[in-house]
């Protein structure tokens, strides 16, 4: 039993005493990381980058053109393989016919008890996974041989400010330099073949309400950052630093100020504590030199306090991505009172819809809609539920519809679809482009939400007003689902139901299979036209939360993934996290990598 699981956060709340429950689930969160956090101050302190094994092997220089290249390279080189995140590969060596004969090639296993959320990236035979508490490994990609091992001395303050767990969700390339945000608010590179700090840039104090866990995006040249914090009122802001220097180069705050397009989509002054923060990986568009990332949810979550759509909160912005630039935006929760973040990720394909081709941008979104948007201009193509969805009552393109019923205030509670967790939460969808589908973790689940009496804004504690817990879908008794969708119709095309939920990000390949792991401790993979279950790893260390990731190493194709139970769901998952089969997940950290032997 890990300190996170025994702080009993997982719970109801009466609305009543609502805000003192919240601020006492937020303390008990907080003591039990400061206490933990002296023991990763000494470790800190006895491990800086120690190069573990002295084999030099060459280091491919991490290019604009290979970037630009990713989605056909022999690694992968970024969080979501390409710019596009499709989770797509071209390798078809493991395939339906084969995939049965999967074998261990190697594993990893790793001393931390929290959630282990980061995609393995690989590029040659590097490959480079992040942990918890913001550590790196640079392994051999074909036989996991450690060649090292970074431990970023993460600054006690910035625990008494994660709302989620103390993770990572991976590294990101260029050059020969290796990229990293962290939990106090830095941005880190390091020497690709030694580990050894490069240079270190803190983009806001911690323990305010910051902190970051996404991977970075290189985008000519520029490492591209979001910021995380919703749940602390933090202004959301995405940063491009020079991948070279460290130097900033552009800011775009996601709360729109007084003055600014949008500035009056937010009470006087609210705009300041209106959280909005990006903190999941963007996409680019190459073609059109755009960028696209999504935007969190509103603080504070009761929305009666902040009328107005509270732009850009919820949405997707594209952005110039030389200046940080608005070019448009597309919100999906206006006025969001449920805490439907719009921060999951943005999948750019083509897309033949009514006889029409558009150059789209796909998106599962927290609020159970599954969105494709025009990404030339921001239009609606069309929007649909994925999930059992009573909040939002339709999407067409004239607007967003909400159920006014649906909308919780001070003492008035209510029952709606999906949960705050998401019909979908970070974990992101793979889409095969040629056939048009789309492959997406599901969660199952309604949630009680109710408003308390307003608390106001203090700098680094929970700014919520509101009070929840995680309920069965009435509808659905699964907690998970991995689903397939056809993106010509947003129907759906097969489901794997689960009794636990579904937390991995979900992985395609042109071997005709789905790879994705579930809190039941197995990595299967799934015939992508049929859903049929053609392998299955058998019991693993821990449920699996991350993002499995595929390369090839002198022509041999390989599955990584990291084990790892962790993350958001046990600290606030409500019934599910109560449920006897969810608290007896053991935790602990393992990295798995398969191969055909
Ligand atoms: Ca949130």
């Amino acid at each position: 039993m890990t300190a996170f699981r025994v702080v009993g956060l997982a719970r109801s709340f009466a609305p009543k005493e609502g805000q003192a429950q919240e601020e006492k689930m937020f303390s008990a969160w907080i003591r039990s990381l400061v206490l933990r956090s002296s023991l990763y101050a000494v470790t800190a302190a006895l491990l800086p980058a120690v190069a573990l094994s002295a084999s030099a092997t060459t280091y491919p220089s991490v290019t604009d053109a290979r970037l630009l290249g990713a989605s056909q390279d022999d690694g992968w080189l970024m969080y979501r393989r390409d710019y596009a995140s499709t989770g797509y590969a071209p390798f078809d060596q493991i395939n339906t016919g084969n995939v049965a004969q999967l074998k261990l090639a190697f594993d990893l296993k790793d001393d931390l008890t929290q959630g282990y959320e980061g995609a393995p990236v690989v590029n040659g035979d590097w490959m480079f996974v992040t942990t918890p508490m913001d550590r790196v490994y640079a392994l051999d990609a074909a036989t996991g041989a450690v060649r090292w091992k970074y431990v970023h001395p993460v600054d006690k303050k910035a625990l008494k400010t994660v709302c989620c767990d103390v993770v990572n969700r991976g590294v990101a390339l260029y050059d020969d330099k290796v990229y990293v945000e962290t939990l106090d608010n830095d941005v880190v590179a390091l020497d690709a073949r030694t580990g050894k700090l490069k240079w270190r840039k803190q983009l806001y104090a911690p323990g305010v309400g910051y902190f970051m866990t996404s991977a970075p995006l290189i985008v000519k040249g520029k490492v591209i950052v979001g910021t995380g914090g919703g749940e602390y009122g933090a202004r959301g802001f995405i940063t491009a630093l020079d991948a070279a220097s460290g130097k900033i180069l552009w800011q775009f705050h996601t709360t729109a100020a007084p003055g600014t397009p949008g500035g009056d989509t937010w009470p006087a002054g609210a705009y300041k504590t209106g959280g909005g923060n990006p903190w999941i990986t963007g996409s680019y568009d190459p073609e059109t030199d755009t960028l696209f990332w999504g935007v969190g949810n509103p603080g504070p979550w009761l929305a009666t306090l902040r009328p107005g759509a509270n732009l850009y909160t919820d949405s997707v912005v594209a952005l110039d991505p030389n200046t940080g630039r608005l070019r448009w935006y597309y919100q999906w929760t206006p006025n969001d009172t449920w805490d439907y973040d719009g921060s999951n990720e943005s999948v750019l394909l083509d897309l033949n819809y009514q006889g029409k081709v558009y150059k789209a941008l796909v998106h599962a979104d927290r609020n159970g809609y599954l969105y494709a948007l025009d990404r030339t201009n921001g239009k609606l193509i069309y929007a649909a539920p994925f999930v059992h969805a009573t909040s939002i009552v339709g999407v067409d393109e004239k607007g967003v519809t909400d159920d006014p019923a649906l909308r919780p205030a001070v003492d008035k509670k209510v029952f709606t679809c999906p949960s705050f967790l998401g019909g979908k939460n970070w974990w992101p969808i793979s889409v095969d482009p040629h056939a048009g589908l789309a492959y997406i973790p599901t969660l199952h689940a309604c949630m009680d939400i109710a408003g308390v009496q307003p608390v106001a804004y203090k700098a680094g504690l929970a700014f919520l007003n509101e009070t929840f817990e995680v309920k069965h879908d009435p509808a659905d008794n699964h907690w998970g689902s991995v689903q397939a969708i056809d993106l010509a119709t947003g129907k759906q095309v097969w489901q794997h139901e689960t009794d636990l939920p579904w937390n991995d990000g979900t992985l395609t390949t042109a071997g005709g299979l789905v790879f994705s792991g579930g809190a039941d401790r197995h990595f299967y993979a799934f015939d992508a036209k049929s859903g049929k279950m053609l392998w299955d790893s058998g019991e693993l260390a821990s449920g699996i939360i991350g993002v499995p990731t595929t390369y090839r190493v002198k022509g041999k194709q390989y599955v990584a993934f990291w084990a790892g139970w962790g993350g958001a769901s046990p600290i606030w998952g409500g019934v599910m996290a109560n449920d006897p089969a969810v608290k007896a997940i053991p935790t602990g950290g393992r990295l798995y990598v398969y191969a055909l032997p």
